[in-house]
């Protein structure tokens, strides 16, 4: 094709055509091979071209693709919701459909808001954040992300939300070590909401290991817990955004059921879909659920396509074979086996600084050669994109995260192979 008129994430930039997929590879039509270290953007799970879902897919299509919300429900998306609230711990039993991450945080975001409203109280609407975090591209969403790069064009527009540190061990603002460290980075909340007043404040919301801004950024032991209580103490809602880690990809159905912490709502997206189609979720509590079933009756939001039979169906086919093939059972040992590879690859390579994430959403974080310091790239040498590209060229696709976008970190990428990889390609990986 001599000129695109696509609208692409770097204009001038040539991007290969991907012709199809299989498994974990991608081909393009110059018969180039990738291996998928990525899943995408952490989003194809279970490889492509899996023929279940295929199916899934034309059965749908051929009963119905799509009825609108306002007038009717389809069989799919209730049993989607059904399926989702019994393979979710807590009351998460209530679903709200939507078609991406962004959407997903928003809608939490709204209905943490609404809750209060339905309880009599209208002061509570600032909904606060962390910084190192991304919970999405549209206004709302992007108010709670504590991505400098992404916000940086809209700020006039944005809320403050982003209030307090994130848990970055490896390089902590305060030079502490978990667990000795007294959590002074989730602390911070009970600071910020003594300055903003608690009677501001809907919700807390955060990525249960930090994707995007930070590289698999996990928190240690208690830290949640902490975060939880002064949530609890303080009359404020604790929004998990599992957009990225949800639906397995830390090794459990949700990535919150690693530190014991049930969140009031949660968002979903991504692994959802697997890429198969566009959908996401905002789950919803029977606690928070309680005064909006007695009130407006209402959640005031929503999309066109919200709860799309053809999405739904796409993610209960998702669901169904995660379940009979076992596979969130197996991310653990997975994960295991891939972390030691990339153990010995540290060892050789001193220019890797750290090793970290859950399950198979693993970061690694790039410093100087030879240094004992954890001495970071110069920004604008921009070394994740450089070895993102080189990896590309090479036929390995890696998720450029955190570093140089944000500022306060270093260089990094995800690992985010589909959950069914093999040992045999996590060898070739
Ligand atoms: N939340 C998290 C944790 C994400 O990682 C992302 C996307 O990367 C989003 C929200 C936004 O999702 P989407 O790109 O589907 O709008």
């Amino acid at each position: 094709m001599d000129q695109s008129f696509l609208i692409k994430p770097m204009l001038d930039a040539q991007y290969p055509i991907i012709d199809y997929g299989k498994g974990i590879y991608l081909y393009d039509t110059e018969g180039k091979k990738y291996l998928d270290a990525a899943s995408g953007a952490v989003t194809a799970n279970i490889g492509h071209g899996v023929e279940e879902i295929i199916e899934a897919m034309h059965e749908q299509a051929k009963r119905i693709s799509f009825v609108y919300r306002s007038q009717f429900t389809s069989e799919a998306a209730e049993k989607l919701a059904r399926k989702i609230a019994e393979n979710t711990t807590g009351d998460l039993n209530w679903c709200f459909f939507v078609n991406s991450g962004s959407e997903a945080t928003e809608t939490a975001m709204k209905i943490a808001i609404q809750y209060w409203q339905e309880k009599g109280i209208h002061t509570k609407t600032k909904v606060l954040s962390r910084w190192m975090s991304y919970h999405g591209i549209t206004l709302g969403a992007l108010s709670m992300s504590g991505h400098t790069g992404r916000r940086a064009r809209f700020v006039p527009l944005l809320e403050d939300f982003p209030v307090i540190h994130p848990p970055y061990c490896y390089r902590c603002p305060y030079n502490r070590e978990a667990p000795d460290c007294g959590y002074l980075c989730a602390n911070e909340l009970e600071t910020v909401i003594r300055r903003i007043g608690a009677q501001q404040i809907a919700a807390f919301i955060a990525e249960p290991v930090i994707g995007a801004a930070g590289g698999a950024v996990t928190p240690p032991k208690d830290y949640y817990k902490v975060i939880k209580e002064i949530c609890e103490r303080n009359g404020i809602l604790f929004i998990a955004d599992e957009v990225m880690t949800g639906f397995g990809r830390t090794g459990t159905m949700l990535a919150c059921e690693h530190w014991d912490v049930e969140p009031d709502i949660v968002a979903l997206g991504k692994g959802m879909g697997a890429g198969y189609a566009p959908i996401a979720a905002a789950l919803v509590s029977d606690k928070i659920m309680e005064p909006i079933l007695v009130g407006s009756k209402t959640i005031m939001s929503g999309h066109t396509l919200s709860a799309n039979p053809q999405s739904c169906a796409v993610s209960l086919a998702v669901l169904e074979y995660l379940e009979k093939n076992q596979i969130i059972q197996e991310v653990e040992s997975k994960s295991k086996y891939l972390r030691e590879k990339l153990e010995r690859l540290k060892e050789q390579f001193t220019f890797i600084g750290d090793i970290r994430g859950k399950g198979l959403l693993i970061g690694l974080e790039f410093i100087k050669k030879d240094t004992d310091k954890k001495e970071p790239f110069p920004r604008e040498l921009q070394a994740t994109q450089k070895i993102v590209a080189l990896a590309q060229d090479n036929g390995l696709l890696l998720y450029p995260a955190g570093a140089g976008m944000d500022g306060i970190n270093g260089d990094a990428i995800l690992l985010a192979p589909p959950l069914t990889i093999t040992t045999v390609e996590m060898d070739e990986l």
